[in-house]
């Protein structure tokens, strides 16, 4: 399924092993050189065979480690030489993944490129919480976005068509910036009561949920978030148990005890 001198782009899911597709654990267990990302499990990992090499090209905010276009010629690179290459991304490698720079690049290079998706953080959150990112009536739209910044610029978003009660906002990479997007929102119009949740580590044993109101989500996500990624879920989604119900304040919801 993976030939010598391709290329595969594979969405890793949230961290979960179980939560890959059956074709990614294929994919994964064929390659014969894996170039993966900080985010990808543990328990994905442990799937690459003894015999493949092992390439962190690990990102998170903050700390890379290796710049984008180092991690494009690495693909090129073991492609040319005749390598099975997977390329490992948390979630789908298509949301916020910088899949598009490593198309690119291996379709300039005459590489033969393809994507396998996953599961994305967002979709794992969702199921974390016990809840729907769509309501009939309530939520008709999903807005997924990203509140990570090039280092340094300020978060530029647009605020009025983002505070739509009607619709479900997922925050990538918002940990950081969550006193800002609460501030932009506000001002622009969403309630203060609006429901939000954060998920971190979803999927993994470490996981844990919370939940607040936009008018709390500064001090909440600044106190009880700690090291994981987090999935910031904003409107009526996003509230506990009924729909409609409104959070009193912030509060734990769970954390995962080992299974
Ligand atoms: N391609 C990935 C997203 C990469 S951006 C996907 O589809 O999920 C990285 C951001 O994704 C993190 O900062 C966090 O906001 C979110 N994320 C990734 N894995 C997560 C997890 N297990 N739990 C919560 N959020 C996660």
């Amino acid at each position: 399924m993976i030939g010598p001198g391709e290329v595969w782009l594979v969405g890793a899911g949230p961290g979960d092993p179980d939560l890959l597709t059956r074709k990614a654990e294929k994919l994964i267990r064929a390659a014969s050189v894996v170039f993966y990302d900080a985010l990808v499990g543990p328990g994905v990992l442990a799937l690459v065979p003894p015999g493949a090499r092992m390439v962190s090209v690990g990102k998170r905010s903050g700390r890379h480690s290796k710049d984008q276009r180092t991690i494009d010629a690495l693909l090129v690179e073991a492609a040319l030489a005749g390598e099975r290459v997977v390329r490992l991304k948390g979630g789908d490698p298509s949301i916020f993944g910088r899949s598009m720079e490593e198309l690119v690049a291996c379709r300039s290079a005459g590489i033969a490129v393809h994507i396998c998706p996953g599961i994305t953080a967002a979709s794992a959150a969702a199921a974390s919480l016990g809840t729907s990112l769509t309501l009939r009536g309530l939520a008709r739209r999903v807005t997924f976005v990203t509140a990570h910044t090039r280092s340094g610029q300020a978060l530029d978003l647009d605020w009025q068509a983002l505070a739509d009660p009607q619709a479900s906002l997922a925050i990538y990479m918002g940990k950081q910036a969550a006193g800002d997007i609460a501030g932009g929102l506000l001002a622009a119009g969403l309630a203060g009561s609006t429901p939000v949740a954060m998920v971190e580590d979803a999927s993994l044993p470490t996981e844990r949920l919370f939940r607040t109101r936009l008018d709390l989500l500064a001090i909440a996500a600044r106190t009880a978030l700690g090291d994981g990624p987090a999935l910031l879920l904003v409107g009526e989604v996003a509230g506990s148990g009924h729909p409609q119900g409104r959070s009193p304040g912030s509060a734990v919801v769970r954390h995962r005890t080992a299974a």
